[in-house]
This record gives structure tokens, sequence and C-alpha cells, in this order.
């Protein structure tokens, strides 16, 4: 005869019993048998300590939520009406021969609960603590919010990148050509910005950079966007203005910029200015189209002499 304990034919179970009990009860994993009349008959120390309750052979699961809910203890409910999530929980369960999910402890443990049935109604109850795989979850899920944010800044101002700004240009422009919005596009270059490097040094010149990127920020609402596009050169895309409004942000902008002092005081008192590009977006514009009426602009206040604006056309 097969004397091997785990041979569930073994005609001795007794030993096997024996161990397995004792398993169970040393085991971290939160284990309970409940009959079929959802009466608690086992429970071990890892289940009785979550659940705050004794297998007493008298106790039901309703008994032991509910009082687990008076309590603060058990299963942690995120609901308005936790006797409605009760009853909810209440109706789901065992219903299905095997059924597994997951669920908040209001000691702040995750666990992984899973539920089997037997052919008459006696169910085991076996949970995994998955505390540690969650938060494993969660410092990806920052990771990943972390790479996406610097994908789209621009490291040195804080302010979204170039490709950012090209992205939410697109989406804004999608709204204009469906007609269901405006955008102003504006481009904007620092003037006779190598003067400020050569005079005052590369450091200095990115100080400027930084200064004129808080000011850029400073005239744009939470709708619009702004970045920088590279080198001194910044965007500003204005949402739903008419082309009055549009021009008075960039003159505002251009006025700030003009007050700035971007320089501590031991450094130098320096001052500096910009030239902008205007246009508005139309229905049969694609991305690079509207850049390049910006930048014509934008080349055309240049040349008539830096720090103002001009419309494209
Ligand atoms: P303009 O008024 O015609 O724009 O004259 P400009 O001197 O600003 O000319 P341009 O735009 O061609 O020059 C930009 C300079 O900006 C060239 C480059 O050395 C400098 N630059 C580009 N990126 C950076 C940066 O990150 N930091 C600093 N300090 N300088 C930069
Ligand atoms: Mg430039
Ligand atoms: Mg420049």
């Amino acid at each position: 005869m097969d004397a091997d304990p785990l041979n569930q034919a073994s005609p001795d179970p007794a030993p096997f019993t024996h161990h397995l009990l004792a398993l169970h009860e040393a085991s971290p994993q939160l284990l309970a048998v409940f009959d079929e009349h959802d009466v608690l008959r086992f429970a071990n120390p890892a289940f009785c300590q979550a659940f705050d309750v004794r297998p007493d052979g008298q106790t039901r699961w309703l008994d032991m939520m509910k009082r687990n809910l008076a309590s603060g203890r058990g299963s942690k409910v995120n609901a308005t009406d936790p006797e409605a999530w009760l009853a909810g929980a209440a109706s789901r369960r065992g219903k299905q021969p095997f059924r597994a999910f997951e669920a908040d402890l209001t000691d702040g443990r995750w666990i992984w609960m899973t539920e089997t049935m037997d052919a008459q109604g006696w169910m085991l109850c076996s949970a995994s603590d998955i505390t540690a795989l969650k938060i494993e979850g969660r410092t990806l899920r920052q990771e990943r919010d972390r790479a996406l944010r610097a994908a789209q800044t621009d490291a040195m101002t804080g302010i979204s990148n170039r490709a950012h700004v090209l992205q939410q240009m697109q989406e804004q422009l999608s709204r204009v050509q469906i007609g269901a919005g405006q955008m102003a596009v504006v481009l904007l270059d620092l003037d006779h910005f190598k003067r400020i490097n050569d005079s005052l040094g590369h450091a200095a010149g990115d100080a400027v950079i930084c200064d004129f990127a808080r000011q850029l920020q400073a005239c744009s609402r939470r709708v619009d966007a702004c970045g920088r596009m590279g080198g001194e050169e910044f965007a500003l895309l204005l949402v739903d203005v008419s082309a009055e409004q549009a021009q008075a942000v960039v003159e505002r902008l251009l006025e700030r910029t003009r007050q700035a002092a971007p320089l501590e005081p031991d450094q130098a008192d320096m001052r500096y200015t910009a030239s902008a590009g205007l246009t508005l977006a139309r229905p049969g514009d694609c991305i690079a189209e509207l850049c390049r009426r910006a930048d014509v602009a934008l080349y055309e206040a240049k040349a008539a002499g830096r720090d103002r604006w001009q419309w494209a056309g």
C-alpha cells in the first residue's frame, strides 16, 4: 500500500491532516474555511488577525464583515454607502466554484483573495499579501510618469520642450480644423542674444533664457501652451483668442521682458528684449505651414528693428 501522506488515497489521513493544519496555522497566508451556512469553521492566526475574528462555530461571514465595518478592521470599504457595498459583496460571494479578487485592508495591506467552493457549499478563502507587488507597480507607474514628464519638458527652463509644444499645437490645430476653436501661434526669439553670451558669458545667457521662460509662463493662461523650441527661441500658443487679444498678450510679454532684471544685482544690471511673429491658425493649415508663417513674421520683426511683434501676411 502506498504510504505517501500526500497521496489522498492514503488509508490513514490523520498524520497528513495534522501536518496540513499545523502548516495552515503557521502560514502567513490568510486562510479560512466557511461552511455551507457561511459560518466560519476554521481560520488561521493570519486570517484572525486581519479580520479580527475567531472561528467559534457561530460567526457567519456577514457578522464578521459587519463587525469589521463598525470597528474599522478587515476590508477597507471605498464606498459612500457601506451597507450597499456589503450587500454587493454578499451577492457576489460563493456564486462560482472559484474566484479571485484584490482587496484593501484597513491596516494598509493589499491582498489577493481567492475563494474556492466545494460541491457541498463549503468555501476555502486564501489570501496573499501583495502589498510589495502593488508598491512596485506604483513605483513603476511613478517612474513612467516622471519619464513622460521629462520627455515633454525642457530641462533648463522647466517649461515645455519643442516636442510637447508641437504636440499641443497639433491638438489645438485639430480643433481649428473642425471649426471648434481658434489658435494664435507666436514664435519668439531673444534679440542679439549672441552679444549677451559674448559679453556676460554663457551662464548669464542661460539665466536670461530661464528668465524669459518665466515671463512667457506668466503671460499664458492654463489653456494656453508655451515652450522652448530650442536655443533662445520660444513659442506661445494662445487658445480661442481674437487677433486683438493675441496682440495684447504679446505686447504685455514684450513689455515684461523689457522690465525684467534676469541677473543678480552683483552680476550685472542688464536688460534684454525679444521679437515675436504672430499668426492665426486657419482650417486648412498644417503645423509646418503655421510655423513657417510665424517664422516669416518673426524675421520681419527682427528686420524692422527688433523688440517688437509682427503679424504674418
Ligand atoms: P537676433 O536678434 O537676430 O536673434 O540675434 P541673436 O544674437 O540672438 O542671433 P541668433 O538667434 O542666431 O543667436 C542665438 C544664439 O544663442 C546662438 C547660440 O550660441 C546661443 N544659444 C543657443 N542656445 C543657448 C543656450 O542654451 N544657452 C546660451 N547661453 N546660449 C545659447
Ligand atoms: Mg535664434
Ligand atoms: Mg536671437
